[in-house]
């Protein structure tokens, strides 16, 4: 069943675990989460990224994922990542999204504020939750992006954040990246425990691939309930037709769809034993 982000969010909180969110850029994607959501009977997130028009156009991918999520026998947010335009945003509330994050992190901080108090004007009369993004995280949603390193979210300046924008959850920067890690990520995880004690929200993990199972752990206790996992979902499924096309000629385009289908769903399925703590 389709449900806001407000509610997934209480229903982690309430088993003191995270969501796990997955960027779901095909329909390969959309059944390999829901499939493995469905068969260990836990609330999950979908979520299509602004940065990833050119690969599946929301016209086009929000209607699967909405449609998908309404027949599902569990709860299921449709979310917007990493939304940087006010306009593209009513797009995606207008095809029923339940969830949307504003990224407003690349601007100075009152104008971030402003768009996001613009976002929680426009989602919430819909019943949409929304996320915002304050700091900066090593490598933006497309890989590339601030490359000098993280900018690490002040404790007192996201109190601040979450008073000036009502939103519903932060995703502060903490040490993690996007994409795939070439080295070990160093994570702050005690500013989550202080930025979550401060604010009282719900905390999201941006570049949760690749994080150690410790470390998701820690930052489960320490107040994250939302974690967005994508890049190492995605390598799963590239590394598994790589292997199929080693052994065999394949003739059609569909086996090797479903082949990563199956690689995807079992990477999905790993990563929500540690988010959901089972
Ligand atoms: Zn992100």
């Amino acid at each position: 069943m389709l449900v806001s982000l407000r509610e997934i969010l209480r229903l982690a909180e309430e088993r003191q675990c995270a969501v796990g969110a997955f960027n779901t850029t095909n329909l390969e994607c959309v059944r390999a989460v829901l499939d493995t959501a469905r068969r260990l009977d836990l609330p999950v997130i979908l979520s299509h990224a602004q940065v990833r028009e050119s690969v599946a156009p929301l016209e086009v991918i929000g209607p699967v994922m909405v449609l998908s999520a309404q027949r599902a026998p569990v709860p299921v947010c449709v979310h917007l990542d990493h939304c940087t335009s006010l306009d593209y945003m009513a797009r995606a509330l207008k095809l029923g999204f339940t969830g949307v994050m504003y990224d407003g992190s690349l601007l100075p901080y009152e104008e971030n504020v402003e768009n996001t108090r613009r976002a929680v004007a426009m989602a919430r009369p819909l019943g949409a939750g929304v996320e915002a993004e304050l700091g900066q995280l090593a490598h933006g949603e497309d890989g590339a992006g601030n490359a000098g390193g993280p900018v690490y979210t002040e404790p007192e300046l996201a109190v601040r954040f979450v008073r000036d924008t009502d939103i519903d959850a932060l995703a502060p920067s903490f040490g993690t990246s996007h994409g795939i890690y070439r080295s070990k990520p160093v994570l702050d995880l005690e500013r989550v425990a202080v930025i979550r004690r401060l604010t009282g929200l719900p905390l999201v993990m941006h570049g949760g691939s690749g994080v150690s199972p410790e470390d998701y752990r820690t930052a489960i206790k320490n107040g994250v309930r939302k974690i967005n996992y994508f890049s190492y979902m995605s390598n799963a499924g590239t590394r598994a037709v790589r292997a199929l096309l080693e052994r065999e000629d394949v003739t059609y385009f569909h086996d090797l769809a479903l082949t990563a289908q199956n690689a995807m769903a079992e990477d999905v399925e790993k990563a929500m034993r540690v988010f959901y703590k089972l």
